[in-house]
Order: structure tokens, then sequence, then C-alpha cells
């Protein structure tokens, strides 16, 4: 593996990268870089998670010269989620470089800001095709200073129906520019398109040998990155291991993760790049030791890193590609012990997990998501044991004779009393553990939702096609393309099918909105439109943002005081360490 010196990158976007605490390229970006700086065109096969991003966001910045206010980059995305993200990420890479405009542009979001901003000049523009069109159409939007295009998830946006679109771009801008399409397949049209409009492009893909994944077992669970932290704590109090490895992107992000386990009470450090190789030494001494549990560690970090003791691997960043993900899990699972290797994976990561299945031959399965109560189990049995053991190794004589005493003396009796021992020695740490908050389920599987028919008062007569159906739903109500349909469009009216977990959200971006200027009033189909309806209430304003029956502000979340979940594998027995995992 290179660095990012090696890559051609200047001082500015190396010093950026190293606060953002990247400590190396990823495999695309190492590929990808040195040839988009040469001025290459590219054809790269990348997804999302693999830094593709950073791999076209890093040459783009070199290539501007922001002390022009011509529009020099384009970036054309298939939503406008990805639009703000990819807006947002050279935003970031281009801090040190003084100010770099960025302007993300997508449909959905009101015209006149954007002309404004267009107006006042924009080096970067990043957008979905249909708004890049709408302002080439306008006159806002002057292409004929671009240096650099790039296609982001090329395949998508020809999925949504976007390749006339895009089409029409590419030849609006100049000819003398370089141009980059990423994709994460390569269908036959995305390689037509490529042929017509890069010149000699390079493909850059990152092959994938099969390579076997260790013989432990793998599971995944679905989480937003919002609730990484806590799932987290909640997995490594139900099965407290011997010593956890956990993985993250950044040298930032595991110094981060491994404070905030020490503030809740777990043993745990980081391991990262900045740490010199003495103290990288000294915490893998500790995690043998059993001094600490937990190592939040980077993949630089903990190459070679071999402890026989690590029990669980957690990911809590999915890997750049399939071998880091395997060199990563290969860290348990060592001389014989069994290891658990676990994957979070957030919406957007999903392709990303079935590549590493296909490529390591070994499914990864679903994991039961963590409960509260399963919480408020887990310690009710610990302290049970405690007692137990308590019991079992004896030497109680003199409270024994307390409790007697206390006893007698009235008016209690010895449970009662008991009890009160009990919630004493148990000290201010909660057992029952308050029932989960109506938490934000993550989406169901694909396969198990319903469709809806919904239905909307446009059709042949106004000339709507299903790219313009698809193309502007997905990018309103930003869904994936591929979920709508089936579509079916008569002389008046169009029927659309939307998964049921959607239609909520589509009904709210995409029902008022007009194609041609004829209202859609996009609705369930059999249901009323809202317009027609009589709801015998003439001065309700429109639009109106009414609370669902359902909502409930979130309950504060109440940390526990430090309470070790070291208790429940006490390190001080005198078992020997080697003799407690066999046969169990
Ligand atoms: P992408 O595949 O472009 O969506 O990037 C996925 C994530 O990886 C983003 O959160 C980036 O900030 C992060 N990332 C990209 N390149 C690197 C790198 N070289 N080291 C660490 N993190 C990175």
């Amino acid at each position: 593996m290179s660095s990012f010196e090696e890559l051609g990158l200047r001082r500015e976007l190396l010093d950026t990268l190293l606060a953002l605490g990247y400590e190396a390229p990823t495999p695309i970006q190492e590929r990808t870089i040195p040839r988009l700086l040469a001025g290459r065109d590219l054809i790269g096969q990348a997804q999302t998670g693999t830094g593709k991003t950073a791999a076209f966001a890093l040459p783009i910045l070199e290539k501007v010269d922001p002390k022009l206010r011509d529009t020099q980059a384009l970036v054309l995305t298939p939503t406008r989620e990805l639009a703000m993200q990819v807006a947002e990420a050279i935003h970031t890479y281009s801090q040190k470089l003084g100010h770099v405009s960025v302007l993300p542009v997508y449909g959905g979001a009101p015209i006149v800001p954007q002309l404004k901003r267009l107006e006042r000049g924009a080096v970067i523009v990043v957008g979905t095709p249909g708004r890049i069109i709408d302002h080439l159409d306008r006159g806002s939007l002057d292409l004929s200073k671009l240096r650099v295009v790039v296609l982001d998830e090329a395949d998508e946006m020809l999925k949504m129906g976007f390749i006339d679109d895009v089409e029409k771009i590419l030849s609006a801008s100049p000819g003398e520019r370089q141009t980059a399409l990423f994709s994460a397949t390569m269908p036959d049209e995305v390689l037509r398109i490529a042929k017509r409009h890069l010149r000699n492009p390079e493909r850059v893909e990152i092959e994938h040998k099969a390579i076997h994944a260790p013989a432990i077992e793998q599971r995944f669970l679905n989480v937003s990155e919002g609730q990484k932290l806590e799932v987290l704590t909640k997995i490594l109090e139900l099965e407290p291991a011997e010593a956890v490895l956990i993985f993250r992107r950044t040298k930032t992000g595991s110094a981060e993760l491994a404070e905030k386990l020490e503030a809740r009470g777990f043993a745990a450090v980081a391991m990262h790049g900045d740490m010199t190789q003495p103290l990288r030494e000294s915490v893998i001494r500790r995690l043998r030791a059993g001094q600490v549990d937990i190592v939040v560690a980077t993949d630089v970090a903990a190459r070679g890193l071999d402890v026989e003791q690590i029990e669980h691997v957690i990911n809590y960043d999915i890997p750049y590609d399939v071998e880091a993900y395997v060199h990563r899990i290969g860290r348990t699972g060592r001389a014989g012990r069994s290891g658990v290797a676990t994957l979070f994976i957030t919406p957007r990561e999903r392709k990303m997990m079935r590549e590493i299945e296909r490529y390591t031959g070994t499914p990864i399965k679903p994991m039961k998501m963590p409960t509260r109560a399963d919480l408020a189990a887990k310690r009710v049995q610990i302290f049970k044991e405690n007692i137990r053991k308590t019991i079992q190794e004896g030497d109680l004589d003199l409270y024994l004779e307390l409790v007697e005493q206390l006893a007698e003396e009235g008016p209690f009796d010895i449970a009662e009393v008991a009890a009160a021992a009990a919630r004493i020695a148990n000290g201010s740490r909660t057992l029952a553990v308050a029932a989960e908050p109506p938490a934000a389920a993550p989406p169901p599987p694909i396969e198990s939702d319903k469709t809806i028919t919904m239905m909307m008062s446009v059709g042949k007569r106004e000339g709507i096609r299903p790219a313009d159906i698809v193309g502007s739903i997905a990018n309103e109500a930003n869904i994936p393309g591929r979920d709508i349909g089936p579509i079916e469009i008569r002389d008046e009216v169009t029927y659309v099918g939307i998964p049921e977990r959607y239609v909520e959200i589509v009904t709210e971006k995409v029902g008022k909105k007009r194609f041609r200027g004829r209202a859609l009033n996009l609705r369930v189909a059999g249901k009323v439109p809202p317009e027609r309806r009589d709801t015998g209430d003439k001065f309700k304003p429109r639009g109106e943002f009414k609370p669902r029956g359902e909502f409930k502000p979130r309950e504060k979340y109440k940390p526990r005081e430090k309470y070790a979940p070291r208790g429940a594998k006490p390190r001080n027995d005198f078992t020997p360490r080697h003799s407690k995992k066999r046969g169990a």
C-alpha cells in the first residue's frame, strides 16, 4: 500500500487528509488519483464505501483554479442525497486551499437561490442531471470553461432514466476536458456512453480474487450512523469477551470511539498510525495481559496484530474492500479458538456487503438487534451470579450473624434484609432498564415490502415517459430508482408501484408537484385526490404539518453510572486462561 504523498497530491491536501485522520489511500484511490492527476480519462468500477468520492474529489481540487469564477468542474450524481454528500466531501477536502466555491444543484429545491449562487460563480458544481439541464436551458450555467466532468454512479443514473440528460450535458461540455466515469456495475449502456464521450479511457477496477474468510461466525446488523455507538455498547455488555478488536476507518474515529467507550466504563484504548511503535506494542501487551478489553484500531495499525485472546472483531465502519474485511476478521479465531465477527451496515453499504459475501463465498448472517430488555436480563443474570459466587466462596459468618440479628430484632424478615443489602451492594447501577424508545426500525428488506399502486392525473396526453416518472420520484423523495415500478401510462392517468414503506414520503414530496403545468395529484390509487376532498374546513392552510398520532418525543438516554461489564468474567480467578475456552 502506498501513501498519499506518493500519489502526487499537493501539501495542502495532504495536510487536510492528515487532519481528517486518513492513514492511507484506499485501493481505488491508490489507482485512480495518479491517473487523474496525469490528465487521463478514466472508467472506475467502484461503489459506495470504497472511498471513490475522494478518488475523484482530490484530483478535481488539484485542477481547478479558485481565483477564476468560472465553473471548472462538474460532478453528475443520480440523487440529490448523493449530490449533497459529494458537495460536502469536496468542501471538506478543500479546507486548506482557500475559498473554493462548491455548489450542489438538485431538483426538488427552490431554483431561485441556486440561480443567485450560480450568478456569483461556482467553481465546482455537483448536481442531478435534470436540474443541470434546467440551468443550461435557462442560461444560468455555463459549461464552456469546464476542465473536468465526473459521472458518479453512472449505472444508477441509467436506471433512473437520466441517460439522455447525461448525454446532453456531455455534448454541451467542451471537447478539451477530462472525463471520469464511476459505476458499481458496467452494463453495456454505461460502456457505450464511455465510448462515445471519453477519450482513450483507462479502466480501473479493483479485482477481487476469491479469498477465503476464516471459519468463524460472521454476522451483520443494519444500523444508521447515529445508532452505532448505542448498539455497540449493548453488544459489548451482552457478550463480554476476553478481548475485542473494533475497526474504524480513520485515526480520529478510532481515538474518539475509544474515548467514548472509556467514558462508559469499558476498558478500551485506541491504536492507530499516529502512535509510535513502542506505544502500539504496549497496547498489544496490555490486551494480552487482560489490562484492557477493547482495542479500537485502524486497518493500518492492526496489520500483523496477532493476539490469541481476541474473541470478537467488530467492523464498526465497513472496510474498503473484500481483502481488508478478510484481514480484519482473521484477527479472531486464532490458535483453534472460537471467534465472532460483527459487521455494522448502514443503508448505503448493503451492496458492499453483498460483494464481500460473493468473493469470500460465505454468507454473513443477520443478527438480532440487542434490546434494552436483553440488557436488563443480562444485568440481573450477572448480579445473581455474583451473589451465588460469593456464597460459594464462603467466609460469610460475620455477615450471616448480622443478617440474623437484624431479622431477630425485626420488624423485617430475612428476605427484606437480604434485599436491602443487595441494593446497597449494587450501588447506583440500574438493573431494570427502561423500555426501548419507539425506535426507528431499520427499513425491512426489499423482498418483504408490499408494492402499493399509486396513481397520478397525468398520462399519455401530457407526454409523460417512464423515465420522467422514475427520475422525478426517485429524486424528490430520495428513494432508489430500482424500487419504483411497475408503471402503466394510460391516456389521462398513470399508475406506478411504490414499496409500501415509501408511500408516505412519496405522497409528501411528489404528490403536489406538476408535470408540464398539470398537477400530478399523486396518491394511493382508489383514494380521492386531496384537492377534491371536501374537508368542510375551507380556511385550513394547505400543506400544514400535522404530527402523526404515534409520534412521541424520543426518550432521553440516561447513561448508567460506570458499570464495568467485566464483572461477568472475573479476571482474578485462577483458572488458567487457555483452559477456559476449551470444550466450551
Ligand atoms: P465513499 O466510498 O466515497 O462513499 O467513502 C466512504 C467513506 O470513507 C467516507 O466516509 C470517507 O470519508 C471515508 N474515506 C475515504 N477515503 C478514506 C481513506 N483513505 N481513509 C479513511 N477514510 C476514508
